[in-house]
């Protein structure tokens, strides 16, 4: 059942005046944030997060349902001139509430397990036509279930997979529709982890060797050809690397259709990033700069590009993307369990850890830092922000500049809805959060917090 806060006012305020011109010509910029103070209060939207600490304890994932729905409708409207769907990248944030959320408005699923098909049945069944299977390494168990869910499109990987694939459609007696992930090396700055369009890389097929695969593959009756798939990284923030991609996949599609093939689908994958730090951030500027960039990649119009003519408007583009969509959205909220010295350097322990995020553990990556309460006129303090966990790569940031910050106080870790919940772990025997969707001024749980019955569930004493 939905909690009710208590009625408060719209924390994003009243709006200033815009002329009636103004306002045609560029729509209302969207926050890139959902979280902002009422008085010395921290809001995320019309809930506020003391309050949810109170009633649902720490740590504790919060999401705004309104952002995630702005960002799924900027993609879509983005690419409105084109037939698109939208696959959001389930393993960015799998929870089911969201995933109907998205599911209902139309989006589909870029999925990379046979559990993360098993989510998408379980939260909008319907979109099981509008899933993408993406994965170096899918077990036969996991194609069987997608063959038999009737998914869109297997985003194969290797020429090993592309076998298995025909002989499970082929005991099924289900065509599967394939296309070849290519990896188009192409480079893009991000951390080296997250990174995927390289040779080097373990991720798809050398785009060099792909027609060679593809014409072999057309000859089995179990297989349809039928999509070129790309996906070069992931928190890349500028667009020529995304238009380079495509530009080489695009050159591909046209040899295969030369050579007889019915390619309809062109998946551009996902990574689209966001701005972790506190700069200025227009996430409609940016989805428009990607749609556009990817808009000449396709219209063959690209500077250099090899490609004399567009593609056909049969085309449907796929797009995976999986952060842009619900990273912003997200807090992780959490409480100072102590402030301690050691040596010149203080320490702010808070109760949730590297199990529960992992991001700045594994990625170097930033997460800005608020009070829930502000302090006015409290000096500064500049401290390690860690968790319990015993590790020392369990902190969240370093050398922080914060406000002072005492035992009790709670804190947010924001843009932590991406990679946040669906990365976080069991380590030092430790629950996982509770997590939770605003919704306006409604805040309902979505996950429980674990219990540590749930932990000991599966171990056996001999
Ligand atoms: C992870 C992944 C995505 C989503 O990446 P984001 O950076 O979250 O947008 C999309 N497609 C594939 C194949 C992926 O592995």
């Amino acid at each position: 059942m939905p909690k009710k806060t208590l009625p408060e006012t719209p924390v994003r305020g009243a709006r200033k005046p815009v002329s009636p011109t103004l306002r045609r010509s560029r729509p209302a910029a969207l926050p890139a944030r959902p979280v902002a103070y009422r008085g010395d209060n921290l809001y995320l939207d019309g809930v506020s997060l003391a309050s949810l600490a109170r009633q649902h304890g720490t740590p504790l994932y919060v999401y705004s349902a309104q952002q995630i729905k702005d960002r799924l409708q900027l993609f879509q409207q983005a690419f409105r001139g084109r037939a698109h769907t939208v696959c959001y990248a389930v393993k960015a944030n799998s929870s089911l509430a969201l995933l109907r959320m998205l599911g209902e408005m139309g989006a589909g699923f870029d999925i990379v397990s046979g559990g993360e098909l098993e989510r998408v049945r379980k939260a909008c069944r319907p979109a099981l036509a509008r899933v993408v299977f993406s994965g170096v390494g899918k077990q036969e168990w996991e194609i069987d279930a997608a063959l038999k869910a009737g998914i869109l499109l297997f985003n194969v990987e290797s020429e090993a997979e592309l076998a298995v694939l025909a002989r499970r459609a082929k005991a099924l007696k289900r065509r599967a529709r394939f296309a070849l992930r290519v990896n188009p090396d192409v480079f893009a700055e991000t951390h080296p982890y997250i990174s995927t369009g390289l040779r080097e890389h373990k991720f798809g097929i050398d785009i060099t060797l792909a027609r060679a695969i593809y014409r072999k593959a057309a000859r089995s009756p179990w297989l349809e050809p039928a999509g070129v798939s790309v996906h070069i990284g992931s928190q890349i923030r500028k667009v020529e690397p995304f238009a380079a991609a495509l530009d080489r996949v695009v050159q591909l599609v046209h040899e295969l259709r030369a050579d007889g093939l019915d390619i309809r689908y062109i998946d551009a994958g996902g990574g689209l990033g966001i701005e972790y730090t506190g700069e200025a951030f227009d996430a409609r500027r940016q989805v428009e700069q990607y749609a556009a960039a990817l808009g000449r990649a396709l219209d063959g119009v690209a500077a250099g590009s090899p490609v004399a003519a567009g593609l056909p408007e049969q085309t449907h583009l796929l797009l995976e993307p999986g952060r842009f969509i619900v990273a912003q959205a997200g807090v992780l909220l959490t409480r100072v369990l102590f402030v301690k010295q050691n040596g010149a350097k203080t320490f702010v322990v808070t109760d949730a850890a590297m199990n529960d995020l992992i991001r700045p553990a594994l990625y170097q990556a930033h997460h800005e830092i608020l009070p829930v309460r502000k302090r006015p006129g409290s000096k500064g303090l500049v401290a390690d922000v860690v968790g319990p966990v015993c590790e020392s790569g369990d902190f969240f940031a370093r050398d922080r500049d914060l406000a002072s910050v005492k035992a009790g106080d709670l804190l947010v870790l924001l843009d932590a809805g991406a990679y946040g919940m669906t990365q976080s772990s069991n380590y030092n025997t430790r629950v996982r959060p509770a997590e939770v969707l605003v919704q306006g001024r409604e805040a309902q749980v979505i996950r429980r917090r674990e219990t540590l019955r749930d932990l000991f569930g599966p171990e056996l004493l001999a």
